[in-house]
């Protein structure tokens, strides 16, 4: 995707070999590294430090978390809204210039994010090169927004002798909060939006995921962003709770749970201080739909590709397969083919498609879903791990057969797909039991009847709509990402609508 003269980045092809061998190596040898994460300004009493450990190997551990405590948190705080109107001061270009650095910075440091997001996130090499890519194109996207948006004001019309012009600022000083399955993509996305659009950033990683969020901020202030306009702080739950409750907070981009953003948004409201935003980006009970008229092979290639890449763990990732009852058995046979080819393992290996989960917990609440529909009479298809994964979070790929969408009162954030059957007359009731589900992210659709695309295009409710292909891997620019109703606030990430939400606007009108 283009802007002006920006490109989307090219990432790397792994099917060369010259590319890739040598890679592999790299990779091989930066397993030695322990990585750390802590406070950009580290005060005088250290706070916890806790062992991060790969997702696949729970015995290895990748390095540690220094975590933020109360003093940290205030102080960062007062360094932050001291920086914000120097910052915002310094206008869209100059933003976008150090956006930039810092983006072939982030490409200079390609092998050390592909380490991290194979080591810290359990990602296997083909989500680690995507991730890094989404990163890059991200700090470049905003930067060229940045440029637009935040540059000369724009002029209003009015009455002869009057000047009028409107201009974007940043709000104050911005907490992003971001997830732990797109470790750096995210984490850089929303940093990276709110400084474009003028706002110094209090940026708060996932616990799980500290050492990637790490790097990136160290790139970001040696390409010449002030550290103290990005500030890192990690640590569990009580930081974010230390973070959102903060009186000086001006806004928060979440990127996580619905129940998380909920409770951060009564946070915000229970507090005093200015009125903060919220842009929460949260889960999706996303269903694809598959007619009689759709091609099998690339039903069966976007089904697996949407239910199980990245182990499942996408907020756009298919939970529901909708199967029209005419073709549902064969097109289940074959689905389940292509299923069991599927590779499972150490996500370092190339051959693997299906890494680990995120940690233990993830893992449980899986496997107590998974027990649930056993113990029910539900057909339940599930692919056996292979041996030797027993020290790492890894749950069996499942398919479970069920009667609707709403037999689900969650979203399960992991390998399980499941299916269900509907009539041609039924469609409706389909896209209407889908909207009922409260959540509205992604939604596939496999038909080559122009009529039934439409007709689900009008009622659906839902931020992203993919039709004959996957529903996952959103691209910068291409397909701005985000969903309504449970599934977030909007405005959507990568899209042109993002930075305005970061911002403030201000009107001058001038008696000439
Ligand atoms: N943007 C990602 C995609 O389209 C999903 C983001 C998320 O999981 O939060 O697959």
């Amino acid at each position: 995707a283009r802007q002006g003269g920006r490109r989307n980045s090219a990432g790397i092809d792994l099917s060369d070999q010259a590319v890739r061998e040598p890679l592999m190596a790299r990779l091989k040898a930066l397993e030695s590294v322990h990585w750390r994460a802590e406070p950009t300004f580290p005060g005088d009493t250290p706070g916890e430090i806790a062992p991060i450990t790969m997702p696949h190997d729970l015995s290895a551990v990748v390095g540690t978390r220094r975590d933020a405590t109360a003093e940290e948190v205030e102080a960062a705080f007062a360094r932050a809204a001291n920086i914000q109107p120097g910052w915002d001061a310094l206008g869209g270009e100059k933003r976008a210039l150090l956006l930039e650095e810092a983006a072939d910075l982030f490409e200079a440091h390609t092998d050390e994010f592909l380490s991290l997001c194979q080591r810290e996130a359990g990602k296997t090499l083909l989500d680690a090169v995507l991730e890094l890519r989404e990163a890059v194109d991200f700090l470049r996207y905003y930067a060229a927004g940045a440029r637009e948006q935040f540059g000369a004001p724009t002029i209003l019309p009015g009455p002869t002798g009057e000047e009028n012009s409107l201009s974007l600022h940043g709000r104050g000083v911005f907490a992003t909060i971001s997830p732990w399955n797109f470790p750096l993509a995210i984490f850089t996305g929303m940093a990276a939006a709110a400084l474009a659009a003028g706002n110094s950033v209090i940026a708060k990683p996932a616990e799980q995921t500290p050492l990637i969020a790490a790097l990136a901020v160290k790139l970001c202030h040696e390409a010449g962003i002030p550290p103290e306009a990005l500030q890192l702080l990690p640590g569990a739950g009580q930081v974010g709770q230390m973070i959102t409750a903060h009186p000086k907070l001006a806004g928060v981009a979440f990127t996580g749970s619905t129940e998380t953003a909920q409770a951060i948004n009564r946070t915000l409201a229970g507090r005093d201080g200015p009125i903060a935003t919220l842009i929460a980006e949260t889960g999706g009970q996303n269903a694809m739909i598959v007619d009689s008229s759709a091609l099998p092979e690339q039903v069966v290639r976007d089904v697996l590709a949407s239910a199980f890449q990245s182990a499942g763990q996408r907020c756009s990732a298919l939970r529901v397969l909708y199967l029209q009852e005419d073709i549902a058995d064969p097109m289940l046979e074959m689905i389940r083919g292509g299923f069991e080819a599927l590779n499972i393992g150490d996500p370092a290996s190339l051959a693997t498609d299906i890494g680990p989960v995120i940690d233990p917990d993830a893992q449980a609440r899986l496997e107590r879903h998974v027990a649930r529909c056993l113990a029910s009479d539900r057909k339940v298809t599930r692919l056996s791990l292979p041996p030797g994964v027993e020290k790492g979070c890894f749950v069996a790929p499942t398919i479970v057969e069920i009667g609707s969408i709403r037999d689900l009162s969650r979203e399960h954030f992991g390998p399980v797909l499941h299916v269900a059957r509907f009539r041609a007359s039924e469609l409706g009731q389909v896209v209407e039991d889908i909207n009922e589900s409260g959540y509205g992210l992604t939604l596939g659709l496999h038909s080559r009847i122009a009529a039934t695309r439409r007709f689900v295009q009008a009622r659906a409710r839902v931020g992203n709509f993919y039709v004959n292909r996957n529903q996952i891997g959103a691209v910068v620019e291409s397909q701005p990402f985000g969903g309504e109703g449970m599934s977030g606030t909007g405005p959507k990430a990568g899209g042109p609508h993002y930075l305005a939400r970061f911002a403030t606007e201000r009107v001058m009108t001038i008696d000439t």
